[in-house]
């Protein structure tokens, strides 16, 4: 693969548009397939404390400095050879909301990872009823200006919830972390974040693999000679997306990072654009507390 386009965040830190998802991935697979996933040629991770397998993924990042990654050996690999190329998140669970319990939350969390800092912290989701995400950011802001983050950010925030935390905030997220794929499109979102400075990170950016049979992909896909998750992941770059896809195998992993080799065409855009339904795959931000 040719490696992922880097996108500037609203602080000048730069984060691969592809990146590597790893919710519901076991602690005890999180090394090998991070270490796929470096061999593909992926440089971005996205982790949270809440997924458990924080220890898992520096194990993975280790073999970097060690240990052949496991389908090595083409002799022209593309895997980062300093911690400088790497991209880690990890996010801040609900029941650590409040500045204090944040602060204990990101100590363990890099305790887990194993590194001298994070690239970018996120509040995983609002929680409103709790009350406590103005609180938490302050905690995140604390961290950035300490140099333990190179950038923070929120996820799952609506466009009131923002802001809200902006009347708080003295640093702008540099992301929102959201659930947007084709049948979510999140146009509103996506134009509020525009106005803010705000890049927008697309979490399950496959629609959990259900999108995978939508027979206008399909087409799309046939038409290029692609795959319908290389479609949708080509759609998300040429929107400005960031796209974390979550995959179990090799073949999958370097599937889904060989996007760089076609276009979508104005009006292969806009038949996507249609297809937006507003369907869900996980949960309203407004429900989870
Ligand atoms: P995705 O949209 O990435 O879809 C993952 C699913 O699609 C898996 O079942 C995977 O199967 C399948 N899949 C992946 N690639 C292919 C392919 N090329 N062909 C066929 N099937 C494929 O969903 P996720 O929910 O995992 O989201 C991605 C990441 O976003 C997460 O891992 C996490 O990092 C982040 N996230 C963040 C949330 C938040 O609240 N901030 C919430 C949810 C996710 P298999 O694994 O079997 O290969």
């Amino acid at each position: 693969m040719t490696t992922s386009p880097r996108l500037s965040l609203n602080n000048g830190v730069l984060i691969d548009q592809l990146g590597f998802g790893l919710y519901k991935v076991p602690p005890e697979d999180a090394a090998n397939l991070v270490i796929m996933a470096l061999e593909a040629g992926y440089r971005h991770f996205d982790t949270a404390a809440m997924y458990g397998n924080e220890s898992g993924v520096a194990r993975g990042i280790v073999s970097l400095y060690g240990v052949e990654g496991i389908h090595g050996g083409s002799g022209e690999s593309v895997r980062p050879t300093a911690r400088e190329d790497l991209f880690i998140t990890t996010k801040v669970w609900n029941e650590d909301h409040g500045y204090d319990a944040t602060l204990r939350a990101f100590d363990n969390s890099m305790i887990n990872l194993g590194l001298e800092y994070v690239d970018m912290y996120l509040i995983h989701w609002p929680c409103p009823r709790r009350g406590l995400f103005q609180e938490t950011y302050r905690a995140l802001e604390t961290l950035y200006h300490e140099g333990k983050v190179r950038a923070i950010g929120v996820s799952n925030f609506q466009p009131e919830h923002l802001d809200r935390l902006l009347e708080t905030a003295e640093v702008v997220p540099a992301v929102n972390q959201i659930e947007l794929h084709p049948w979510l499109q999140q146009d509103e979102l996506r134009e509020k974040h525009r106005e803010l400075g705000i890049r927008t990170e697309a979490w399950s950016p496959l629609g959990r693999g259900q999108i995978l049979k939508d027979p206008d992909i399909l087409a799309l896909a046939a038409e290029h000679q692609v795959t319908a998750a290389q479609v949708i992941l080509r759609w998300h770059l040429q929107l400005g997306n960031i796209a974390i896809p979550k995959a179990s195998s090799w073949d999958r992993i370097k599937e889904n990072a060989d996007i760089f080799r076609f276009e979508l065409s104005a009006l292969d855009m806009a038949d996507i654009a249609r297809l937006d339904r507003g369907h869900r795959t996980g949960s309203h931000p407004d429900n989870v507390n």
